[in-house]
């Protein structure tokens, strides 16, 4: 009976509504966190996984030694790698793919990678037009990683925040 009487009073007098308009008219005058991408952009963590891209050394030459643990490690298996013997005795990838539809994002290739060759950029702004440009190529990855190299070292130097 007093739940009834309750829930008629709540009705005609409006409770709910006035409840509803009190927190439109506080939050009003609040300062507001609208972010008017993509004119305006977030800060973004050093720590972000977005694109990948393979680094090189200053001297030019990859950093990658096709030691294959981060093709291993993905658990999405998107890493495929081919590799051979270099004239010098060196090994080095004669293809290092990353297919973007199977990736999870989930860091692993960068963290078992032994010469920090295979990170994740904070690019996170891409699309595909055409099938097949989901396969990062070893060129793909390898121009990305020239193109950043200077984010990607300051996002990797002790002095960057959250490391
Ligand atoms: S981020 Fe994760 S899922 Fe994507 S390629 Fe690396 S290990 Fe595989
Ligand atoms: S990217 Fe790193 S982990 Fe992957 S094959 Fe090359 S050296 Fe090994």
């Amino acid at each position: 009976m007093f739940a009834k009487i309750h829930y008629y009073l709540k009705s005609f007098l409006f409770l709910e509504l006035l409840k509803g308009m009190s927190v439109t008219g506080r939050y009003f005058f609040r300062r507001k966190f609208t972010v008017q991408y993509p004119e305006q952009k977030t800060p973004i963590s050093p720590r972000f996984r977005g694109l990948h891209a393979l680094r090189r050394y200053a001297n030019g030459e990859e950093r990658c030694i096709a030691c294959k643990l981060c093709e291993a490690v993905c658990p999405a298996l998107a890493i495929t790698i081919e590799s051979e013997q270099r004239a010098d005795g060196t090994r080095r990838t004669t293809r290092y793919d990353i297919d973007l539809f199977k990736c999870i994002y989930c860091g692993f290739c960068e963290e078992a990678c032994p010469v920090d060759s295979i990170v994740e950029t904070n690019i996170f702004e891409y699309h595909f037009e055409n099938r097949g440009e989901n396969i990062m190529t070893k060129e793909k990855l390898l121009e990305i990683g020239d193109q950043y190299e200077a984010q990607l070292a300051a996002d990797r130097s002790a002095d960057a925040p959250y490391r």
